[in-house]
């Protein structure tokens, strides 16, 4: 008999998983080409050619003993302290390798951040539109979510909203910029809004309120937009990065959390990220990609394909007569539903081989998520397709 708690996960077992069985079954059927799959944020550009031969010089060349080997719980200390001069030289910071916990990708890093920082009943704050797993992440610690309605005019955070929400039981804020599912950069005016809010709520309420800055895409970002580095606007920053994207190596599980000297009792919150490590049962990152990190660390992944791909995709939509923000980063397009219950879009949407995620999937109805990390053709070719779709709409 399973526990009450997992019982719901397997009610809302995720739709963009069903979607992506559907895919599967839709291929089978009318073959690859004739399907255009936009369901699953998988990258469709390839790892770096340098991550392969990092990987193949290392099984080569390295003790197998090290290699393969526990080492601390927070890593090997020669990645950590090479990420973090990385990180120094990019963006202005002061890291050191005790700041950084290599961590099993993104999804690891935010669930020992919230594992160490929650007491039960503890709110975290997520703006909606959000990556849905927020919640079972903050559940997992009998945390509560506590969610800020959209501003679908810009997708910027609501901040006014926001402010209203902090209460005494805050411990979090989670942001994810460039965003999933709505491709937003959070430009510096935001961010240096939403610190001035934070920074004023501690004072007022006399507590510890953390940033945590998700940033699987962070270098996903076109057109020469900035995306800042959020430990130097607000001190309580917490980030969590993965190289799922950034290097396209989102089954190697691969991944850190920074926790700078500035953050709150932050040796103690060090140590304690790096217990939940451990407790939490994935114990360390893996090893050998943890090194591969190490010699690619300022590799880059094919950022203009995904931007042929943007401008394709958002050019065709638009010229249609979709309504879409157009995305400064990540790889996704979050397009007005012509109809308010996206469901029935995303339905329709089937008939002409179309796979799309609801907006109901990430808190925000009214719009369905395209992942445009797919082959140049399957855009092309989805055009038409899309063409009859909104002739059963507009
Ligand atoms: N956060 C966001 C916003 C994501 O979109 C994803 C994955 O798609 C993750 C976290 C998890 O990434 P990882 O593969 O590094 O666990």
């Amino acid at each position: 008999m399973i526990s009450e708690k997992m019982k719901p996960f397997l009610k809302n077992s995720s739709a963009i998983r069903m979607m992506f069985e559907e895919g599967t079954r839709l291929k089978a059927l009318y073959g690859p080409e004739n399907v255009f799959d936009f369901s699953l944020g998988n990258p469709s550009v390839p790892a770096p050619e340098a991550v392969k031969k990092a990987i193949i010089d290392l099984v080569n060349t390295e003790d197998p003993v090290v290699l393969h080997g526990y080492m601390s719980n927070a890593g090997f200390e020669d990645v950590r302290q090479t990420i973090a001069e990385s990180l120094n030289r990019r963006f202005g910071t002061a890291f050191a390798a005790r700041n950084l916990i290599m961590t099993v990708g993104a999804a690891s890093g935010l669930n020992i951040i919230l594992k160490a920082i929650l007491n039960p009943g503890d709110e975290v704050i997520v703006f909606a539109p959000y990556f849905l797993e927020y919640g079972s992440y903050v559940r997992n610690y009998d945390g509560v979510l506590v969610e800020v309605a959209p501003d679908t005019a810009t997708f910027q955070p609501n901040l006014k909203e926001l402010a209203e929400k902090i209460t005494a039981k805050t411990k979090a804020v989670i942001v994810n910029t460039p965003h999933n599912p709505t491709g937003v950069v959070y430009s510096e005016e935001t961010i240096k809004a939403l610190s001035a809010i934070l920074e004023e709520k501690q004072k007022e309420l006399g507590s510890v309120i953390y940033l945590i800055s998700d940033e699987p895409y962070r270098e996903l970002a076109y057109d020469g937009v900035e995306v800042p580095y959020l430990t130097k606007y607000y001190a309580n920053t917490v980030v969590g990065y993965s190289y799922s994207k950034s290097l396209s190596l989102p089954g190697e599980r691969i991944g850190y959390v920074v926790i700078p000297d500035e953050a709150d009792g932050s040796a103690e919150l060090i140590q304690a990220a790096t217990i939940a490590n451990r407790v939490s049962g994935s114990v360390n990152a893996p090893s050998l990609m943890q090194k591969v990190i190490a010699r690619c660390v300022d590799e880059q992944t094919d950022v203009a394909a995904y931007d042929k791909n943007r401008q394709a995709l958002y050019n065709g939509l638009t010229q249609i007569g979709f309504t879409c923000i157009k995305p400064q980063g990540a790889f996704y397009l979050f397009v007005k539903s012509p109809v308010p219950d996206e469901k029935a879009f995303v339905e329709a949407g089937k008939k002409y081989n179309i796979l799309m995620v609801p907006g109901s999937s990430f808190a925000c109805p009214g719009y369905v998520r395209l992942a445009y990390c797919v082959s140049y053709d399957t855009i092309i070719n989805s055009l038409p397709q899309f063409k009859k779709l909104a002739a059963e709409f507009f």
